[in-house]
């Protein structure tokens, strides 16, 4: 007889769909409550256009979704990707919904996304795709509707062109109508560094509850953006041994720990593969080697059913939005392997753009120090609900996490009288 194999889906809007089904199904959620979750209230797709450096025009297409704004406005990055989808966007806007409920934020979900490939740009086209992006959306978005900030290739350059744009059209400066900007125009200090330091956090209470020590853990990071790139210099600097890292154009590794900072003088000035070609790897046995931690810090579906099976860490954190299947991560829980879920692995930068926001409708501004211990504080907190939730219900975290976000945003619509 044949095999029958069914394919996984790995479209994101059906995988958010079924965590939710999941986690809905523990918690005994009404069905009216969870269709109104599974999908975004508002989602407006734009086209715009924009004028080339040789003169010629191009149309250049984005989405921006918003999911539920129960809790407060909706809040979520934009990305700048060849391969932006509207069902990513979608997707993607739900994840911040029950990201920014898991840690307790007084916000909904939202996310944006164009169509492009910015390293094909030159500065100035990058400039007039962000500028026209935000104006096409400025109807929906504000700092007390939707509030965008950086997400995959953006950054906070892009976003200060995003506020200009925005404040212009509006006659008044507001630089609460997004977040990650340039320090000198409203942006936080620690904003940059966020989303790492929290994974960072989140990684030291699980080395804890597992009873091993930070020093010496080996670590593997998929993605040298912002948050993996920063990840792996904290993690070296808490005493990890960071023995391999990758990037779009390949990976390299070193059993004895990379020098990360060469590493990140390479990523500045010439290529992560400059290395040395006695380090190279294939960009895919990174996520199959044998270390204690692993960093997702890309993109979605980097382990799905296909190579969940020779994954060896033993904890892993979601640096990135959406990087593990629901098949992969069935084959991963049952492999004893502790997975720190993106909602909550990577809500350290949208707790920053809280503070953010807040210190713009103040106009007063906090100390790095301050900032970094009040998110500490906020990571230390939901690591141990999530923990204690994943006990209560004998789940896994990201079920449990799913959990606390999907009650929150329940008893808001409730108190608001939706449903
Ligand atoms: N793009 C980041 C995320 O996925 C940050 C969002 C924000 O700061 O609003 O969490």
């Amino acid at each position: 007889m044949p095999m029958i194999v069914t394919k996984e889906n790995l479209n994101p809007y059906e995988i958010v769909k079924k965590q939710i089904e999941t986690a809905a199904a523990k918690l005994g959620l009404e069905p009216h409550i969870i269709e109104i979750l599974k999908r975004p209230m508002r989602v407006l797709s734009v086209s715009f256009p924009v004028k080339m450096d040789d003169g010629s025009i191009r149309v250049f297409e984005g989405y921006r979704a918003q999911h539920n704004d129960a809790l407060g406005p909706t809040k979520g990055g934009i990305r700048f990707h060849p391969d932006v989808t509207l069902d990513e966007v979608k997707a993607l806007s739900m994840w911040m919904s029950f990201k920014c409920a898991v840690v307790g934020l007084p916000y909904g979900g939202g996310k944006g996304g164009v169509i492009c490939d910015p390293q094909t740009l030159s500065r100035g086209e990058l400039e007039r795709v962000s500028r026209g992006f935000i104006e096409a959306i400025s109807q929906i978005i504000g700092p007390d509707k939707d509030i965008p900030a950086p997400d995959v290739y953006t950054n906070s350059q892009i976003m200060g062109w995003m506020m200009d744009t925005y404040s212009r059209i509006n006659q008044s400066f507001s630089p609460g109508v997004i977040t990650g900007k340039p320090l000198i125009i409203g942006g936080s200090k620690g904003r940059n560094e966020a989303t790492a330091r929290g994974c960072v956090i989140t990684i030291q209470e699980a080395m804890k509850k597992l009873g091993r020590p930070l020093k010496d853990a080996t670590v593997a990071i998929q993605g040298f953006g912002n948050a993996g790139r920063t990840a792996a210099k904290l993690l070296a600097e808490l005493g990890c041994k960071i023995v391999a890292v990758s990037d779009s154009k390949g990976a390299i590794y070193d059993p004895n720990g990379l020098d990360i900072a060469k590493v990140e003088h390479l990523k500045d000035h010439h290529a992560l593969l400059d290395y040395g070609a006695e380090y190279q790897i294939d960009p895919s046995a990174l996520l199959e080697l044998k270390v204690d931690i692993l960093i997702p810090a890309a993109l979605e579906n980097a382990i799905t059913s296909k190579n969940a099976d020779q994954v060896q860490a033993k904890i892993i954190a979601e640096a990135a939005n959406g990087p593990i299947s629901p098949d992969a991560d069935r084959t991963l829980t049952e492999k004893g392997i502790i997975v720190i879920p993106d909602i909550l692995a990577n809500a350290g930068g949208v707790t920053v753009s809280y503070f953010e926001w807040v210190q713009n409708l103040m106009n007063y501004y906090w100390s790095e120090e301050e900032v970094n211990k009040k998110l500490a504080n906020i990571m230390v907190q939901s690591f141990h609900a999530v923990y204690e939730a994943a006990e209560e219900h004998e789940t896994d975290l990201r079920t449990a996490a799913y959990i606390i976000s999907l009650k929150r945003i329940t008893e808001a619509m409730k108190a608001r009288g939706w449903v």
